[in-house]
């Protein structure tokens, strides 16, 4: 029997929970790993009709994109999705920011949806992604925990594992009544030949590697620090760019894109014909300057704002809004595809009460 645990860990698999923004609240947010699952409903939002769509239709687990709990809950009231979802039974897991950036996620969908070809990542460094620890142990133990901090996940830099750096030193500490050191004696100043042990680490693994250093360091109280670390980026590839077989002229495009989505769209002429196109599924008005820097002729996107428009109409840009539903629901045929061949035994349904809130009319 499936368990909700395994289809987690296949998501983990290509759209690693780890790597989410930090700001985002991807995973499992309600029922527990454990749980056995015959029928699994997608959808990009865990609303209400979905959850009571979900429980007539006997499955045990809602794969949403957006977070159902985002900002801190401070009660959970009959009738809100939480709540039905426990009442019913039905598991939560939710995959967003991990799986914009994922290969085969949000913005690959979209990017197939529209026939690009020559894909390339539509790159953003990010700065936020990485930590690093630093570990003090006596000089015998150093090797064990950086061991134990790399089998947790710290540092791991492109085709590399277990990285990190030692160097000698001395530790000095003074235990007081109630401690029990593992050297030295309550009352007396210590000094001792220490290691200094450093690795770094994604941001979403410190409990991981941390719990991991603990575990293994000998002291009572490790001694450790975290630190932000501005060198190491990660390249993270918000959006996808691509070029369309033939080139369009701007109005062209956004008829395409309009009928390819299925929604409607809002445009930005731009002064070129449309060729080299960067998509970024949901929210990625701020990518207009990226984009044009890129060579993009046009941008697809959606939640685009007044000013974001003004600035790609000044650098001459296509800007094609195709609304934030409509550029993430491709990926929801993509995931049930790709769920249902890795686990031929569980029945995966695209939601029916899973839609944009807005119509266009
Ligand atoms: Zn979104």
């Amino acid at each position: 029997m499936t368990t909700i645990g395994a289809i987690y860990s296949f998501l983990d698999g290509f759209a690693p929970f780890a790597r989410q923004m930090s700001w985002d609240n991807s995973g499992l947010l309600v029922g527990s790993p454990e749980d056995e699952v015959g029928r699994v409903v997608l959808a990009l939002d865990a609303t209400g009709p979905v959850v009571e769509e979900a429980a007539q239709k006997g499955a045990q687990l809602i794969l949403s994109h957006h977070p159902v709990i985002f900002h801190p809950l401070k009660k959970v009231e009959r009738g809100t999705p939480v709540y039905e979802a426990i009442r019913l039974g039905v598991g939560i897991l939710c995959a967003h920011t991990n799986l914009d950036l994922a290969e085969g996620g949000v913005n690959d969908a979209l990017a197939e949806m529209l026939s690009l070809q020559k894909l390339q990542p539509f790159e953003i460094d990010s700065q936020e992604n990485y930590v690093k620890i630093v570990v003090f142990t006596p000089e015998a133990e150093a090797g064990k925990v950086a061991k134990a901090m790399g089998d947790a996940g710290a540092g791991a830099l492109d085709a590399y594992s277990h990285c990190s750096f030692s160097a000698g030193g001395v530790g000095a500490f003074l235990p007081l009544e109630g401690a029990s050191p593992h050297i030295g004696q309550v009352g007396r100043l210590e000094q001792v030949e220490e290691t200094r042990v450093e690795m770094i680490l994604p941001r979403g693994k410190i409990p991981a590697v941390v719990a991991a250093m603990k575990a293994t360091h000998p002291y009572e109280v490790p001694a450790y620090d975290l630190f932000e670390d501005q060198a190491v980026r990660e390249t993270i590839s918000l959006g996808r760019i691509g070029e369309l077989e033939t080139a369009f002229s701007p109005r062209e495009f956004a008829q395409f894109v309009k009928e390819r989505l299925q929604g409607g769209v809002r445009l930005v002429e731009g002064n070129r014909p449309v060729k080299r196109v960067a998509v970024c599924g949901g929210s990625g008005g701020d990518l207009v300057e990226l984009a044009a820097r890129l060579g993009a002729d046009a941008l697809v996107t959606g939640d685009v704002k007044h000013d974001q428009l003004l600035t790609a109409q000044s650098l001459g840009l296509t800007l094609v809004d195709g609304g934030h539903y409509a550029t993430e629901a491709p990926v929801l045929t993509k995931l049930q595809e790709k769920l249902q061949e890795a686990f031929p035994g569980v029945e995966f349904l695209l939601a029916q009460a899973g839609k944009d809130p807005a119509k266009t009319l």
